[in-house]
């Protein structure tokens, strides 16, 4: 049995639906997975029914932005309570900050010369999580870039002249903020922070594991983070990071996380604790 505990949805800024999701997950032959939206469980009673009809488990998630020393991380609640008011209340936070930072992004892409609505953005984006990735696709359907991949190098990156830092939460909040909603939180792909001096701070700060396998990690990495993992008493998790057809090619299969990881992850959350 394996699973893939980072997946997206049209929710954020994947091109599938929950459905479509759920279908390559059975294509797979994953025995669970979770959905791991930006700043939105809104995909997660639709995903649910979906993974249910294929016999799936389904683990509800979401991938926060969360700030550490003045650098991003991104960190990943599961199976918190998506009706909890607190979670809602904040991912609505979140949600209205990204649309601000997206008519930010548009207003500095216009003083560069280039012609685009943030208009043109939300209705592409068509979510309550817009960002970068819909900013990218909305300038190559207006002409102004060749693909997905030069939108980012010219203009979205760190840096680039359409860059607008993201307003992220501090790390210790954030972990606290998924705890308070039943869940369990873990640091998504560290392997693409170049912080590994941080992990003992989020370690400490009630962190409960570790995202070892990751597409964008390479084999030696993933190994030395299971080792990091295990020093800090973290669960060692893995997920594809699958956006669809964002990305080129869809990624869910291409991690296949043994399930006991599943099961060693699920008996960090707040709630086994009470009931153990
Ligand atoms: P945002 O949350 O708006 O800052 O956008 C971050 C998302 O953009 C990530 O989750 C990736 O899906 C995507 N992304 C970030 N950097 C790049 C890049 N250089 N090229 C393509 N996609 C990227
Ligand atoms: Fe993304
Ligand atoms: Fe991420
Ligand atoms: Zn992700």
């Amino acid at each position: 049995m394996v699973a893939d505990l980072h997946l997206h949805t049209f929710f954020s800024d994947g091109t599938y639906s929950p459905e479509e999701l759920a279908g390559h997950a059975a294509a797979q032959a994953l025995s669970a997975v979770a959905l791991t939206d930006h700043d939105s469980v809104e995909g997660c009673p639709r995903m649910a029914a979906a993974c249910a009809a294929r016999g799936i488990e389904f683990i509800p998630g979401a991938e926060l932005t969360a700030e550490l020393n003045g650098r991003e991380f991104h960190i990943l609640g599961y199976w918190m309570d998506v009706r909890s008011p607190l979670l809602q209340e904040r991912l609505t936070g979140f949600q209205a900050a990204r649309r601000q930072r997206i008519v930010e992004m548009v207003e500095r892409l216009n003083r560069r010369g280039v012609a685009l609505r943030a208009e043109q953005v939300f209705e592409l984006s068509n979510c309550s999580a817009p960002g970068r990735p819909h900013v990218a696709r909305a300038l190559v359907a207006a002409g102004c870039c060749s693909s997905y991949d030069d939108a980012f190098d010219r203009y979205l990156k760190k840096g680039r002249p359409g860059w607008v830092p993201k307003a992220a939460m501090p790390a210790a909040p954030t972990i606290e903020l998924i705890h308070a909603a039943g869940g369990v939180a873990v640091l998504a792909h560290p392997g693409l922070y170049r912080a590994d001096e941080m992990i003992p701070t989020l370690a400490a700060a009630g962190l409960d594991g570790l995202e070892c396998w990751h597409t964008r990690h390479s084999v030696t990495s993933s190994e030395s983070y299971a080792r990091v993992a295990e020093r800090l008493g973290l669960v060692p998790t893995g997920g594809s990071d699958c956006h669809g057809m964002a990305k080129g090619e869809p990624l869910i299969g291409r991690i296949r996380l043994p399930y006991d990881r599943v099961t060693a992850l699920k008996s960090r959350c707040p709630a086994s604790a009470v009931a153990a």
